[in-house]
């Protein structure tokens, strides 16, 4: 079983409530080939949301207690975003997923480039909380362009 973010399969939970459908992703997911998940909504934040990004670090060192999530307004959302991992990573076991396939540049979801903590637009490398965590817990996760490039085996 495939995991992916629920925005690439077209659900519209991003924090604007738009989605960033990839038909392929849809269509596994239509086929039952893969299941949906958002962490962030896993985690009890609404639709629409303020952007949020990592301050002083990337998800690893959210998850070590090293640097925190904020959200555009100042609100320090990093407990919503960790249980949202969390949330996610139970899930992901559960269905004993192959491959996790996530949206880039997401402070939950990016998985090799998020954004720098500056809410100025500039993304640096780096993992999102939940990419973090399922990388942590030995899970492979990549991103929707690395997908793409490996589409002939699905
Ligand atoms: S948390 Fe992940 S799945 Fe949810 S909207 Fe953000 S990028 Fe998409």
């Amino acid at each position: 079983m495939i995991v992916v973010s629920s925005c690439l399969a077209g659900l519209e939970v991003r924090y604007n409530a738009t989605h960033r459908l990839n038909e392929k992703l849809k269509q596994l997911v239509d086929e039952k080939k893969a299941v949906a998940v958002c962490p962030e909504l896993l985690g009890g934040l609404p639709t629409p949301r303020e952007p949020a990004e990592i301050i002083n670090g990337d998800g690893f060192d959210v998850l070590d207690g090293k640097a925190r999530i904020m959200d555009r307004g100042g609100k320090d959302v990093t407990d919503a975003y960790v249980e949202g991992a969390k949330k996610t990573l139970d899930i992901i076991h559960e269905l004993d997923a192959t491959l996790v396939v996530l949206k880039e540049n997401s402070p939950s979801c990016g998985s090799s480039m998020i954004y720098n903590g500056e809410f100025s637009g500039v993304r640096m490398a780096g993992n999102g909380v939940t990419a973090a965590l399922l990388k942590r817990s030995g899970y492979e996760v990549i991103s929707e362009e690395d997908f793409m490039k490996r589409l002939e085996e699905f």
